[in-house]
């Protein structure tokens, strides 16, 4: 018998008659012949709360017992949709992360799965029992004690549960019906896409289209886990939800979709991210080693350094911009003033107050010209742009924040992707 698991959101499992929803779903597939396993997040601002009360309780908590108290919304809910399931007379358990166990390192507050035990796991399903598992949850097995893989880490526990179990798909359950062109809550022209590469998926997660968490696409590619993502705000019963390939997006190989198009799109969809901070460091002496002495005391600050951007110099003197997460602003700029000793320069100042917005194609591979269309709809609109970066299959452009909005509009219609 085929194995499924079957992951659904905190919107999916927001309160007890979304729960119960989500059992009909999952009596579907039981019904269907397949042995389930369900991965749940917790109820929809449960981990935001969770997260403010550790803030609370005390700015620098130790990040062994954030895990011990964010790990716990999940485990309500797991327990929830057993208990559920058992009320419809369908078998089921719940299982936490360390029943599993799903292993991790220690990585607090962003763990890593390292292995997953499906004997025991598969063995119950394989018997007919569905197994509710609480997502988001992991195991540091030296030490015994809980760990979370990062917010929207249940993408991950399922992806990683479906390889683990060899299951014949990954089906993510959200609050939208599929991976669109954008985000459908920003551009209400967006297009739902049928199938998209790992690699544009990868982008896009990555980008900021938080559909789903970056690190469960990696490992659906390096796993090959078919995986797709679609609504839980249906009709379980509703007869297209028997046919997966047109109720949800397929996240798969390139090949398998340049198999289905005539013409290959040149840009498959717009990522935008709220999450930047600009960094700027004023007359930096142009010298060898600058680079170095600035990006150096970052990287050993656990600082994460997206784009750059320096200029060649004419007097001798340049100016060095940077982009960190919104967290770390702060720290950043601290770390840059205290190594001013080692690097030169007159000032250092910055802002928050921008947006990283990104055009993703692997369409543009054997595409020229794509760039230059934009700074040209940018400009038009009065858009000025901070700061470039690109790479074979994206480009992200830094801008202020008050123009996120109007330079995704613009975008996704000038690359034809209004529906
Ligand atoms: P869940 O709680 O089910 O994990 P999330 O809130 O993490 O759901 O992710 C779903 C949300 O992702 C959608 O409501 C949508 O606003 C947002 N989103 C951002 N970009 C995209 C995109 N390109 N396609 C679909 N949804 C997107
Ligand atoms: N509940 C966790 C979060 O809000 C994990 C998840 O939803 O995927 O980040
Ligand atoms: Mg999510």
């Amino acid at each position: 018998m085929p194995r499924l698991v079957m992951k659904f959101g905190g919107t999916s499992v927001a309160n007890l008659e979304r729960i119960s929803n989500v059992a009909r779903h999952v009596a579907r597939e039981v019904e269907a012949g397949y042995k389930v396993a369900v991965v749940v997040s917790a109820m929809s601002g449960k981990t935001n709360e969770l997260v403010a009360w550790c803030k609370e309780a005390a700015p620098l908590y130790e990040p062994s017992e954030y895990d011990a108290v964010v790990a716990s919304g999940e485990q309500v809910t797991s327990g929830l949709l057993a208990i559920t399931l058992k009320k419809m007379g369908i078998p089921a358990r719940s299982w936490q992360g360390w029943q599993i166990p799903i292993s991790t390192d220690d990585a607090h507050g962003s763990a890593r799965i390292l292995d997953i035990d499906g004997e025991a796991l598969g063995g119950s399903i394989d018997a007919g029992e569905v197994a509710v598992i609480a997502g988001f949850q992991g195991i540091h097995l030296p030490t015994r004690r809980l760990t979370t893989l990062g917010r929207g880490g249940s993408d991950t526990s399922a992806v990683a549960v479906a390889a683990a179990l060899k299951a014949e798909r990954c089906d993510i359950y959200t609050d939208v019906d599929g991976v669109y062109t954008t985000d459908p809550r920003v551009v209400p022209k967006a297009k739902r896409l049928d199938r998209i590469a790992f690699e544009e998926m990868l982008e896009m997660a990555s980008l900021g289209a938080k559909v789903l968490q970056v690190r469960s696409v990696e490992l659906a590619m390096v796993h090959n886990v078919r995986t797709f993502v679609r609504s839980s705000l249906v009709d379980p019963e509703a007869p297209e939800m028997a046919n997966v390939e047109k109720a949800g997006t397929l996240i798969c190989d390139e090949e398998e979709i340049v198999a289905t198009q005539m013409e290959q799109q040149v840009v498959t969809g717009i990522a935008f991210s709220k999450d930047e901070a600009q960094v700027s460091i004023r007359r930096v002496a142009d010298k060898p080693g600058i680079a170095a002495a600035v990006f150096g005391p970052l990287a050993e600050a656990h600082i994460n350094v997206d784009m750059i951007v320096q200029n060649v110099s004419a007097d001798g003197f340049t100016d060095i911009t940077f982009t960190v997460p919104n967290a770390d602003f702060e720290r950043a700029k601290a770390v840059i003033e205290t190594a001013k000793g080692a690097i030169d320069f007159h000032d250092v100042e910055g802002s928050t107050d921008v947006t990283k917005v990104s055009v993703i194609g692997i369409g543009m591979r054997s595409h020229a010209g794509v760039a230059a269309k934009a700074f040209e709809a940018l400009a038009a609109r009065g858009i000025n742009i901070r700061a470039i970066t690109t790479s074979e299959i994206k480009i992200s452009f830094l801008i202020d924040a008050a123009y996120t909005e109007l330079a995704v509009r613009t975008l996704h219609s000038l690359y034809g992707l209004d529906s």
